[in-house]
C-alpha cells in the first residue's frame, strides 16, 4: 500500500498553527513511508472562500515548506460527485428522504428536550412509505444510521475510540436544495483520492464517527485515522489570540525562520528521546505517529523564541541577507544600495549571533545604511565625550593607513592604539561603536568596520571626531 495522506483546510482566511502543524505532520507521514501528501481545500462555502483566503493558505504552506505532491483539489468543484454518491445510496436503500419541514424538526428537538432526551431526529421518515410523502414537497437526504450496537475506530494516535450508535442519529447527507453536506463530500474525496490515512485534529474525532457511517454504507475501506490533540495557550485555555501569535503569517512577520517554526510545531506534541533540533531530512526519517502524545500541547512561546535563534545561527548569510534587506525596504533612514547590501552580507556571521528574530537582525542591521551624520542614542552620545571623540580623531590616522583594511587588521591596529595610548580595548572600542552605529551594540568592532568599509569608517569618525 502506497501511503497517501492530505491536508484539507477550509479557506478561512488564515492558516492557524494548530492546522499548519495538522498539515506537517501529515507530510511528514507520507515521506517518511515513501507515500504522497496532498492538498485538498474545502471551498465549498463559497463565501468565505475567496481567493484571497485560498492564497493564504498556499502562501503558507508553501512558506513552511509543505508543497503537495498532486495538484490540489478543490473541493467545491466535486459536488456532482458527492450528489452521485448520496443517490446511489438512496437507491440502494441506504439512505431515506425525509420530508420533515424546518418547523417539524424544532418540535422533535423540543419535544426530546422536554422529555430529558438528546435533541435528535426521530428517524420519523426512515421507515414509511414514500407514497405517504406530500406531492412535490422538498426533502433532505438522510443515511440510515445503524441504531444497535456500537462503532469502533481504531486510532494510530488514541487507540480504539468507540461511541455508541444510539448517540448517532440518521444524518443529512443532502440537503433539500440538493447540496452534499460537509461529511459526505470529505468522505467521497478521500476515498477518490485514495487516502489511507487521515491525521486531523480531535475536534474531529466525532466527524469520523459518522464518516464512518458513510464509508460503511458505501462498501468502502476506512482509511485509518489519526487525530492529533489541539494546541493550547501556555495557561492551558483554547489557544486564542490574548496568548499572542496563532497564524503563521504573524509569526513570518515577526521574524520566525519557517525551520523554526517547524521544528517547534513537531516537537509540540511529537517526541524522539531528546531530540530537539531537528532538519527536514531527520524528520522525515524519525517521524512516526506512534511518537505523537495524547494529551493536549501548551504553546510555549519563549521556546520558539530560542529555537528561532538556534535556527537563525545555521541558516545561510546570503539568503538572512536578501531577507534583511526585504524588511529594510521602505525606512526612510536606510539607504538600500548595493554598498548597503554587501555590508549586510560581510556582516552576517557576527549579526545572526546575536539575533533571535529577523526583525532582530534588520534592526541591527540598519545601521551599515545609514550616513552621516548618524543619530546618537542617549547611552552612544554619553560615550562621545570630548576625551572619547579626540581619541577617535587620533585613531582615524592608524585607520587611515592600515592595509589591508580587514577584520584581523583592524583589531591589531586597535590594540597597538590602545596599548600605545594607556587604554584598555574597551575604551577605545566603545567610542567608536558608538561613532559606527550611533548605539552600543554591534557585532565585534573589527568586523563591523571591515564591513563599513575605510571610506565610510573615515566619514563617521570625522563627523564626531574634535
Ligand atoms: N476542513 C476541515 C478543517 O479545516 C478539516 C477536515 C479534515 O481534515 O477532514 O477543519
Amino acid at each position: 500500500m502506497t501511503v497517501r495522506t492530505r491536508f484539507a483546510p477550509s479557506p478561512t482566511g488564515l492558516l492557524h498553527i494548530g492546522n499548519a502543524r495538522a498539515a506537517l505532520f501529515n507530510f511528514l507521514y507520507a515521506r517518511h513511508h515513501g507515500g504522497k501528501f496532498l492538498l485538498r481545500i474545502e471551498d465549498t462555502d463559497r463565501e468565505r472562500s475567496t481567493q484571497q483566503a485560498v492564497d493564504v493558505l498556499f502562501d503558507g504552506l508553501a512558506w513552511m515548506g509543505l508543497t503537495p505532491d498532486e495538484q490540489p483539489v478543490f473541493q467545491s468543484t466535486r459536488q456532482a460527485r458527492h450528489a452521485e454518491v448520496a443517490h446511489h445510496l438512496l437507491a440502494q436503500g441506504l439512505a431515506y428522504r425525509c420530508y420533515c419541514t424546518p418547523q417539524e424538526l424544532q418540535q422533535m428537538r423540543e419535544q426530546a428536550m422536554a422529555e430529558g432526551r438528546p435533541p435528535r431526529y426521530n428517524g420519523y421518515w426512515r421507515d414509511r412509505d414514500p407514497s405517504e410523502a406530500p406531492p412535490g414537497a422538498p426533502y433532505t437526504v438522510r443515511i440510515r444510521a445503524p441504531r444497535e450496537g456500537e462503532t469502533t475506530l481504531p486510532d494510530l494516535v488514541q487507540g480504539e475510540v468507540r461511541v455508541a450508535n444510539a448517540e448517532m442519529d440518521d444524518m443529512i447527507i443532502l440537503r433539500a436544495d440538493g447540496t452534499p453536506v460537509y461529511q459526505l463530500a470529505v468522505v467521497v474525496d478521500d476515498h477518490d483520492m485514495d487516502i489511507t490515512h487521515v491525521i486531523r485534529g480531535d475536534d474531529h474525532l466525532t466527524n469520523s464517527f459518522r464518516q464512518a457511517m458513510i464509508y460503511r454504507a458505501m462498501g468502502w475501506n476506512l482509511p485509518a485515522f489519526a487525530h492529533l490533540p489541539l494546541i493550547h495557550g501556555p495557561d492551558g485555555a483554547k489557544l486564542s489570540k490574548r496568548h499572542g501569535a496563532q497564524s503563521v503569517v504573524e509569526f513570518r512577520e515577526m521574524g520566525y525562520l519557517p525551520e523554526a517554526l517547524n521544528n517547534y510545531l513537531l516537537r509540540l506534541g511529537w517526541g524522539h528521546g531528546d531530540a530537539e533540533i531537528l532538519s527536514r531530512d531527520e524528520q522525515i526519517q524519525l517521524f512516526d505517529l506512534d511518537g505523537v502524545g495524547r494529551s493536549a500541547s501548551r504553546m510555549d512561546y519563549a521556546k520558539l523564541l530560542h529555537l528561532n535563534g538556534v535556527w537563525l545561527r545555521q541558516a545561510d548569510d546570503a539568503r538572512l541577507a536578501n531577507d534583511v534587506v526585504e524588511r529594510l525596504a521602505g525606512r526612510p533612514d536606510v539607504t538600500l544600495d548595493d554598498i548597503t547590501r554587501a555590508r549586510i552580507q560581510a556582516l552576517m556571521p557576527g549579526l545572526k549571533d546575536r539575533a533571535k528574530t529577523l526583525v532582530d537582525l534588520a534592526d541591527s542591521a540598519a545601521f551599515l545604511g545609514r550616513h552621516v551624520p548618524l543619530s546618537f542614542d542617549a547611552k552612544a552620545e554619553k560615550l562621545l565625550t570630548p576625551e572619547a571623540r579626540t581619541m577617535l580623531g587620533l585613531l582615524a590616522r592608524d585607520l587611515a593607513v592600515i592595509d589591508p583594511f580587514d577584520a584581523p587588521t583592524i583589531d591589531a591596529t586597535l590594540r597597538r592604539f590602545a596599548e600605545h595610548h594607556g587604554h584598555k580595548l574597551g575604551q577605545v572600542a566603545q567610542p567608536l561603536r558608538a561613532a559606527m552605529t550611533g548605539t552600543t551594540t554591534s557585532p565585534g568592532i573589527d568586523a563591523t568596520l571591515a564591513a563599513l568599509g575605510r571610506d565610510e569608517v573615515m566619514a563617521r569618525i570625522g563627523a564626531v571626531a574634535q
